[in-house]
């Protein structure tokens, strides 16, 4: 067991009301008892966000960058410590642990280094209308558990730079290295600024409805982002919503098979296929087909499963029972549609299962159609582009997408064609802290990182002032 974690409220750290466990996806042991909040805990949260975010509203925005650089210094400074407690929590190979903290507290200087300055909009003689920006009050940042510290920082230091009180909530099968970053954020901001509670799933929804929450920075599925949007309606609070992929690889008839072939495995199977952004599906023409078909069972024949902290483990667990079990049943039903290469769970404790490629199945079968969010990669023939396409699009979810050939000019016509928020050519997940990145249709509402990232934690205020 480890040692003990606390909630962090008004600026304490505290126990909660009650406890649970938190599993080790790889051994399915309990790794520490995890404080959890009960209702009066959560209101207790949000007071202190509110009482906090006058003076932390007021201060000047060097002062909260200050701040937010420190947070950054002591993640770093702690960076083992921090990638260790992820590998046992989530499950993920220790080397990804550590490019996810480092990778977070690079986020997060980066978003720290963002500026909200007036601008003048219009001048004439008669006078000028100039923008403004303000914080909004207390934010409300939800995560989910495939990249617990990534995912906080996309939304907590924009949040709080722009001068807004922050009640975070982490998922609850993944609450742990949250919780000690928490410690860090209240220990280099005023208390009540950055407050976080952990849940059974069961206060997501009483946090957004909150009366005293102004915005809700919402990761997660599509379903509960829908019941997310449903639960601020009435108060029309500002929103980002987050939320689940189907993204499209097509790949096009004129490419190194066994490259592509590579990249679409590591698009696919990155993080045992847990990111919304992976490669979820992958249309390749017909004269490609076998080939890559082919590369891509071999690379998941050679792919090392392991525990997270052996060394060469390239694919983790999969984060909790629930996801393994839907995913281990998409697999079987994918079985009796086409043909399943690789997929087996291995024969020890732990959430465990090898890449699986899927060929010769239908567009209509569940793996197709559906977010897996595990590592599974169905791959779809076609002859005609425009039908490809038609395919790809055919989906009521628009994340992300890839498109992979030797033309560039051709791919980027086909980029062009997707109804997605974002497509990368011949790459996949090029995700910097300055572009602003968000999901189309049912995948999202809103946009996080870069500048339009932070205004989304703003509200605008345009002021006239005569000549
Ligand atoms: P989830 O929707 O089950 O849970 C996400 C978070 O919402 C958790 O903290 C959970 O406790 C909380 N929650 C549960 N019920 C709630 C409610 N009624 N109101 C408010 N919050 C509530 O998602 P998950 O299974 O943890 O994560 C996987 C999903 O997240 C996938 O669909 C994935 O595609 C998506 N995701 C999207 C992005 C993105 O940037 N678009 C990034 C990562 C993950």
């Amino acid at each position: 067991m480890m040692e003990s974690f606390h909630l962090v409220i008004d600026g304490k750290l505290v126990a909660g009301a009650q406890s649970m466990p938190v599993i080790n996806p790889a051994t399915e042991v309990s790794i520490a008892d995890c404080p959890r909040a009960d209702e009066a805990q959560l209101q207790a949260a949000v007071a202190a966000a509110k009482a906090a975010f006058p003076g932390w509203a007021a201060s000047p925005i060097d002062e909260r960058r200050a701040a937010l650089v420190k947070v950054a210094d002591e993640m770093e400074a702690r960076l083992e410590e921090l990638a260790r407690l992820l590998t046992a929590e989530q499950g993920k190979p220790l080397p990804k642990a550590m490019e996810e903290i480092g990778g977070s507290a690079f986020i997060l200087r980066a978003l720290a280094s963002l500026d909200l300055p007036e601008k003048v909009v219009q001048e004439d003689e008669g006078g000028r209308f100039v923008e403004q920006r303000y914080p909004l009050g207390v934010v409300a940042a939800i995560t989910p558990w495939n990249f617990p510290i990534s995912l906080l920082m996309v939304k907590a230091p924009p949040a709080l730079l722009a001068g807004n009180t922050v009640v975070a909530k982490p998922a609850p099968t993944t609450p742990l290295t949250s919780l000690r970053i928490a410690e860090i954020f209240n220990r280099h901001l005023p208390a009540g600024v950055f407050n976080m509670i952990v849940d059974g799933n069961d206060l997501g929804g009483i946090l957004t409805a909150h009366p005293d929450v102004a915005k809700v920075s919402f990761t997660g599925s599509t379903a509960t982002g829908r019941k997310v949007m449903a639960s601020v309606s009435s108060l029309l609070k500002r929103i980002t919503l987050e939320l689940g992929g189907n993204d499209a690889a097509i790949v096009l008839d004129d490419v190194d098979p066994k490259a592509t072939a590579k990249s679409l495995f590591e698009g696919a199977m990155v993080n045992s296929g847990q990111v919304c952004l992976a490669i979820k599906r992958a249309y390749v023409h017909d004269s490609q087909y076998d080939a890559i078909c082919d590369e891509l069972a071999e690379l998941a024949g050679l792919a090392v499963v392991d525990e997270g902290t052996q060394q060469g483990a390239q694919y983790g667990p999969l984060q909790n029972k629930a996801q393994y079990d839907k995913v281990r049943q998409m697999i079987e039903e994918a079985g009796e549609r086409g043909t399943v290469i690789g997929g087996e769970t291995l024969d020890r404790p732990g959430y465990f299962i090898r890449p699986a490629i899927v060929r010769d199945i239908d567009d209509d079968a569940a793996i197709v159609r559906e977010e897996q969010f595990g590592p599974v990669l169905p791959v779809l023939r076609y002859t005609d582009l425009d039908d490809a396409i038609a395919r790809a699009n055919d989906t009521d979810q628009g994340l992300g997408g890839t498109v992979w050939g030797s033309d560039k000019a051709r791919a980027l016509a086909v980029a062009s064609r997707l109804q997605t928020g974002m497509v990368w050519i011949n790459s996949h997940m090029n995700i910097n802290p300055f572009i602003p990145m968000g999901g189309a249709k049912q995948s999202g509402m809103g946009q996080e990182l870069g500048q339009s990232g932070l205004e989304e934690f703003t509200q605008r205020r345009l002021v006239f002032v005569p000549a």
